[in-house]
C-alpha cells in the first residue's frame, strides 16, 4: 500500500513514502521520526502496517481534546461546504471568527476582550511584540533564559538559548535575557522597556514553573514602569496545567496573552488577545500596523470553537490533575530522577540525554509515542491528550517502566 510507483522515461522505479519525504520534504534534523502515520484518533495513531501508537505528546500539546474529535470534525466539514478562504484578514465578517473570538472573549478576564487570529504561535509572538511597541512607543524588550516563543526572527530574538539563537544574527535589537523566577534581577525592567514576554510555565526547560511570588512580582513590576506584560500560553494554555488558563493559578491578568496550538482543535490557528483599546492601535499610524492573509481562516476558527466548546461542556480541565497523579504514582524507577509537572504537562527526568533517548526509543518499539525537551534533553516529555483514560495512563506508563527496565 506505501508502495509509489514514479514513471521516468521508460523505466518504472519504486520508491516507498519514506524514501520520498526524505528527499523531497525539507528535513528539519537528521533523525526524523519518520513514522509513517495513515490515521489518528482520540490518543492513537496507526502506522501503515497497522500498528497502533498510544499518543502520549499530543502532537506537541495540540490535540487536547484528542485526535479527530467528532465535533472538530463536524465543525471542519460544514465550515467547508460554506466558504474557506474569502478575503485577507479584517476585512469580512466572518462567522466563525466572529464566534470564536466572542466565546474566547467569555472565558477569559475582561480586560482580555480583543482577539487577533494569527496562522501559528510563532505570529502572535510576532504580533504581540510590534502591539507593545506601538502601545509603549518604547522598543525595549526582556524576555526570559530558557524560554521558547517560535522560530521565526522576531520570536527567535526572544528566545532564552545562545546555542539555538546564534547561528541567526543579527537578531532583533534591544533583547535583554533575565533569569525566570529570579526576583533580584526585576529591576532591570525599566521605563524603557515596551514589554516582558514570558511563558507562564517553561515548557521546553522540562516544566519550569513559575513561583507565585516571583509572576506577581514580575506584574508589579510592569504595573510601575507602564511596561506590557505578555504571557505566552501556547503550550500552556487550554487546560493543559489544570485550569483553562495558566495564569489562573498565580492570580495575575497579563496584558497581552499567546495562544496556539490547542486553539485550533489540530487546525494551524494562533492568536494574541489585548483589551479592545491596546488593539486599536493597530488600526492607525500606519493603517493596517499588523496584516496577514490567512490568519483566522474560517475552517479553523470553526474548528477551534468546536473543539474549545466540547473541552468546556466536557469538563475535561476537572479531570486533569487527577490524571497527572496517577501518571506521578506508577512513574517509579532507579532510572527516574525527578517527575516534574504542570497538570498534564509532564517531564521525566534521567541522569543523561542518552538514557532518556534509549527508552523513548524502546517506548516507540512498543506503541508509544514520546519525546524530549529542547532545552532539557534529559527529559521524557508526557503531554497527552487531555482526553486520555485511566487505562491508557496505566499502559503507558507501564511501557515506560518496562522500557526503563530494559
Ligand atoms: N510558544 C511556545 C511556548 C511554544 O511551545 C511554541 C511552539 O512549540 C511556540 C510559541 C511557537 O508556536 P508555532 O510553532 O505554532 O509557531
Amino acid at each position: 500500500m506505501h508502495l509509489v510507483l514514479t514513471k521516468i522515461s521508460d523505466f518504472c522505479i519504486t520508491m516507498n513514502q519514506r524514501q520520498l519525504f526524505l528527499q523531497h520534504v525539507a528535513q528539519t534534523s537528521p533523525a526524523p521520526l519518520a513514522l509513517e502515520i495513515v490515521k489518528a484518533e482520540g490518543c492513537t495513531l496507526w502506522d501503515v502496517n497497522g500498528k497502533a501508537y498510544l499518543d502520549l505528546i499530543s502532537g506537541i500539546s495540540v490535540c487536547n481534546m484528542g485526535h479527530r474529535h467528532p465535533k472538530v470534525v463536524a465543525a471542519i466539514k460544514e465550515q467547508s461546504d460554506k466558504y474557506l478562504h474569502l478575503l485577507v484578514y479584517g476585512e469580512y465578517v466572518e462567522t466563525p471568527q466572529v464566534a470564536y473570538a466572542k466565546f474566547l472573549s467569555d472565558h477569559l478576564p475582561a480586560s482580555l476582550n480583543c482577539v487577533y487570529f494569527t496562522n501559528s504561535g510563532a505570529e502572535a509572538t510576532e504580533g504581540a511584540m510590534k502591539l507593545a511597541k506601538r502601545v509603549s512607543g518604547r522598543t525595549e524588550i526582556v524576555a526570559f533564559q530558557h524560554s521558547y516563543h517560535g522560530s521565526t526572527q522576531g520570536a527567535l530574538s526572544v528566545m532564552g538559548d545562545e546555542y539555538w539563537r546564534n547561528a541567526f544574527r543579527p537578531l532583533l535589537p534591544g533583547i535583554r535575557h533575565l533569569t525566570y523566577n529570579d526576583l533580584t534581577q526585576l529591576n532591570q525592567i525599566t521605563k524603557s522597556t515596551a514589554c516582558v514576554i514570558a511563558e507562564t510555565v517553561q515548557a521546553e526547560k522540562g516544566v519550569n514553573i513559575p513561583l507565585k511570588g516571583w509572576l506577581q512580582a514580575l506584574r508589579n513590576r510592569c504595573n510601575e514602569t507602564g511596561t506590557l506584560l505578555i504571557l505566552d500560553e501556547i503550550q500552556a494554555g487550554f487546560g493543559r496545567t489544570g485550569t483553562l488558563w495558566a495564569f489562573d493559578q498565580y492570580g495575575i491578568v497579563p496584558d497581552i496573552l499567546l495562544l496556539g496550538k490547542a486553539l485550533g482543535g489540530g487546525m494551524p490557528l494562533g492568536a494574541f488577545i489585548a483589551s479592545h483599546s491596546l488593539m486599536a492601535t493597530l488600526t492607525r499610524d500606519p493603517v493596517l500596523g499588523h496584516i496577514t492573509t490567512f490568519g483566522g481562516h474560517p475552517v479553523c476558527c470553526a474548528a477551534g470553537l468546536a473543539g474549545m466548546k466540547a473541552l468546556v461542556e466536557e469538563k475535561r480541565v476537572d479531570e486533569v490533575f487527577h490524571k497527572t497523579g496517577l501518571f506521578k504514582t506508577l512513574l517509579k524507577n532507579r532510572l527516574i530522577k525527578d517527575v516534574r509537572s504542570a497538570g498534564l504537562l509532564i517531564a521525566v527526568e534521567f541522569e543523561s540525554f542518552d538514557i532518556n533517548k534509549k527508552i523513548i526509543d524502546r517506548c516507540i518499539e512498543n506503541g508509544l509515542i514520546t519525546d524530549w525537551f529542547l532545552f532539557a534533553p534529559e527529559c521524557m516529555r508526557i503531554a497527552p491528550p487531555l482526553v486520555i483514560s485511566e487505562e491508557e495512563i496505566r499502559t503507558a506508563c507501564d511501557i515506560i517502566i518496562r522500557a526503563c527496565e530494559g
